[in-house]
């Protein structure tokens, strides 16, 4: 079983990426109109389906594939998806949605900024153009006065949309609210480059003032108390924010950066001795994510 009911019609597929569990998931809304949040990645699409025939749904009646964004590991597998979805349309950013169309660029930067990970990914094939619909903000009807509230929370992408579902009234965040390690119940940032700040945290207070009881976290799953969680991940951001710009301006590398950051973050510190020692977390979170922070930190210097 890799499927598991979280709430009311919803469920949580594990896609188990490359092998890892606990690492990205999709949700399903069993709405009148059934409703995908995330493809994931091209190489979990076969995990994907076979949770949807687990739950006993047919390919036919999923109506809506909403995406937060399109990095490889959120949407990177819609295309590939599409193909056994015959009736699924693509919710996703308009800024989103040429790279759903053409992946070639997304790919070759992927594979730049990502490396190896990219590979345990996959290649996304194309979205055609028809079954794509273009979204920033706005209410979704999913039948029998179920609604799924779109939101545009930017900062971590410049085209990265939450959602809302009306059943449980809880929040898919995609990346705007981090990484959420259910192992320990600790949040981190997700914040490659490029990174927006101000844009994250204004995301954060939209979040926030839906007044969400969860987050369905993509990395990885359900965690309770959203509200608070959502305003700690902000102080976090803040503090790393505030390391980045003072390792900056003393000329410090990125590890005396991180080394600053783990001491200062207690959160960080319950948590970096797992991140250190995966393989995936210990190039995302340990070195793309505190370098979205100092380029953040040496523009913010530059202007
Ligand atoms: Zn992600």
């Amino acid at each position: 079983m890799h499927t598991r009911e979280i709430g009311k019609n919803l469920f949580q597929i594990e896609l188990e990426t490359g092998g890892f569990k606990n690492l990205i998931c999709s949700y399903l809304i069993n709405s009148a109109k059934i409703t995908l949040v995330e493809s994931g990645p091209t190489s979990s699409v076969p995990k994907l389906l076979s949770g949807l025939k687990e739950l006993g749904i047919p390919f036919e009646s999923v109506e809506y594939l909403a995406i937060t964004h399109v990095h490889l590991d959120h949407g990177g597998g819609a295309g590939t998806l599409l193909k056994f979805l015959p009736n699924a349309k693509v919710l996703v950013h308009p800024r989103g949605m040429p790279h759903l169309i053409n992946p070639e660029k997304l790919w070759s930067s992927a594979q730049t900024v990502l490396g190896f990970v990219s590979e345990f990914f996959g290649k996304p094939e194309s979205v055609p153009k028809e079954r794509i619909i273009p979204i920033t903000a706005g209410t979704i009807d999913l039948g029998e006065g179920a609604k799924l509230k779109v939101i545009e929370t930017l900062g971590h992408a410049s085209h990265n949309l939450s959602y809302q579902e009306s059943f449980n009234r809880g929040v898919f965040p995609g990346d705007a609210a981090g990484t959420y390690f259910p192992e320990f119940d600790v949040v981190l940032p997700t914040t490659p480059p490029p990174f927006h700040l101000e844009a994250a945290l204004a995301s954060l207070d939209k979040l926030i003032s839906l007044q969400p009881t969860v987050l369905y976290y993509s990395h990885f799953g359900k965690a309770a108390n959203a509200v608070q969680r959502l305003s700690d991940y902000k102080n976090q951001l803040q503090l790393w924010a505030t390391i980045a710009e003072e390792g900056v301006e003393k000329n410090w590398s990125l590890e005396q950066i991180r080394d600053k950051i783990v001491a200062n973050d207690e959160v960080f510190r319950r948590v970096v001795g797992f991140v250190k020692f995966h393989r995936i977390y210990s190039k995302t979170v340990l070195e793309n994510c505190v370098r979205g922070f100092i380029e953040y930190a040496k523009q913010k210097q530059a202007s």
